[in-house]
């Protein structure tokens, strides 16, 4: 196919997705990403398009949507709504995370299951995608509430997953409290003790390291990327947004090789310490959002030479990313860098912004980063080293044995390192080179629709 014929043909496929589920703006968002680095291929390979591959991948194999209810502590009875997308089973059985946020509908997690796909394959491991969760708000509630929840969530997904099924795992308001829960129910219904949960506690199943794994491994891909242009971390001022999870563990890798994080975040501002968020100061965020689970605003009543800076929604831009630094690290969640903030980001001589979270930076915003020639580390590979170690988790399971933490780190740190090689030399060999956004597309969907085509139109 020629360049023009195959734009045509992935044009036309993506305005048939919008004519058919026109609300999911960020589904189409993350295809219009993946479809803008995929052309190089198919002007090669035209029995992707003549096999209908294309048409297959963004068509998820099965959605699960489903009634929750559940009993508050009050006795009333509260109905939400919980989902599971099964996207493609291709190279593996289907493998992602579970939201729980308000904000949690088909669109959101049809965008997180598509880019799940992607950034399994890339891991190398045998992984298809998937997603799921439901717009049920853990925050403010009792651990009595989170647990009916949970159970009533899992009494139904129960009869869609298992070990060789899918395997769902944590994701924004789902870590280990919830997990437990979801774990607990499973068991009682099935009567299976098995790994179809990732992210379990260390003497119930759960691999070392799974709680750092994505904040780590996303360090390690910013250590690779400043490597491949002889830079080093050590030294650098570095932004990071959210306090949950991801942003954690970000945080703690940057102070271990020798960078100096200044930002921290949720979604009702952020906190802007100039001296360094040092080791101590990450121990106290830890015990804030992970036991009190509280406001990230309390941070200047205990360090009071820190700055707090209330969220404005009415605002086009986030004023975290106007705080001059070397690297940006966005960790809370989708579109929370905009055409605004990366200017302001390059104004103020970043070099390198890798993400934390899934699609922080929206297409105009990246689009600007690349042509500044700034480093730009995409979701899909800079954050799957949760995935990979969620993969390590399974491994562990099915052999019914626990490995050591620094086997799983140098494993963590191999896998980000491959990670970044793939991304690389594939985008220099299909012409665009240093772009790891095209490198990270081509190279995970050639190994998904070589694998689809080997399997025949299913
Ligand atoms: P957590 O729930 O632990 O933390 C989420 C953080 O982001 C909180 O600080 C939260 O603030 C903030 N946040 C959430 N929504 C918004 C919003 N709309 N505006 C501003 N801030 C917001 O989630 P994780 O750390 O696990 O996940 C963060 C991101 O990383 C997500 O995009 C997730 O998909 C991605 N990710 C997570 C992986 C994992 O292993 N956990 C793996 C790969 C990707 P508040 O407390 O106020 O809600």
């Amino acid at each position: 196919m020629t360049k023009i014929q195959s734009s045509a043909f992935l044009g036309d496929l993506l305005m048939k997705v919008k004519a058919r589920d026109p609300q999911e703006a960020e589904f189409h968002q993350s295809i219009a990403e993946v479809f803008s680095s995929i052309l190089p291929v198919l002007e090669v390979h035209s029995e992707y398009v003549s096999s209908g591959i294309l048409e297959r991948l963004v068509e998820p194999e099965r959605v699960l949507m489903f009634r929750v209810p559940w009993v508050d502590d009050a006795g009333h009875v509260q109905v939400n709504r919980g989902y599971r997308i099964e996207m493609n089973s291709a190279v593996g059985p289907y493998k992602g995370g579970l939201r729980f946020h308000p904000s949690v509908s088909i669109g959101i997690l049809k965008f997180l299951a598509f880019e799940q796909v992607f950034k399994n394959a890339l891991t190398t491991l045998q992984m298809g995608g998937g997603k799921g969760g439901a717009d049920f708000d853990p925050k403010g509630k009792t651990d009595g509430e989170v647990m009916r929840f949970c159970q009533s969530f899992m009494t139904e997904l129960a009869r869609h997953i298992g070990p060789n099924t899918d395997i769902p795992g944590g994701d924004i308001g789902v870590g280990g409290r919830e997990i437990g829960y979801l774990f607990g129910q499973y068991r009682r219904i099935r009567n299976q003790f098995n790994g179809v949960l990732t992210g379990k506690a260390l003497n119930w199943g759960g691999s070392l390291l799974r709680p750092e794994a994505t904040g780590y491994g996303c360090v390690y891909f910013a250590r690779e990327m400043l490597a491949a242009h002889s830079d080093q971390l050590d030294g650098k001022t570095c932004l990071v947004s959210g306090s949950g999870n991801v942003a954690q563990y970000t945080l703690e890798k940057l102070v271990h090789l020798g960078a100096k994080p200044v930002t921290v975040s949720d979604s009702q501002g952020f906190i802007y310490d100039a001296d360094g968020i040092d080791q101590e100061k990450i121990e106290w965020i830890m015990e804030l959002k992970n036991n009190r689970r509280a406001r990230i605003s309390q941070y200047v009543e205990k360090f009071p030479k820190a700055e707090y800076v209330a969220a404005d929604p009415r605002l086009p831009y986030n004023p975290l990313w106007s705080i001059r630094a070397d690297c940006a690290f966005p960790c809370a969640t989708q579109n929370e860098i905009a055409a605004e903030d990366a200017t302001q980001l390059i104004e103020n001589g970043i070099v390198l912004v890798c993400e934390g979270s899934n699609m922080p930076t929206t297409p105009d915003a990246v689009r600007i980063i690349i042509e500044a020639s700034v480093l730009y580390g995409p979701a899909k590979a800079a954050n799957a080293g949760g995935v990979a170690t969620s993969g390590l988790e399974m491994a562990q399971n099915r052999l019914g044995l626990s490995w050591a933490r620094s086997d799983i780190d140098a494993q963590l740190q191999a896998v980000m390192k491959s990670i970044h090689e793939t991304c690389y030399f594939t985008a220099e060999r299909y012409g665009s080179p240093n772009n790891l956004l095209a490198g990270a597309n081509i190279a995970a969907f050639v190994r998904v629709a070589d694998a689809m085509l080997d399997q025949g139109v299913i």
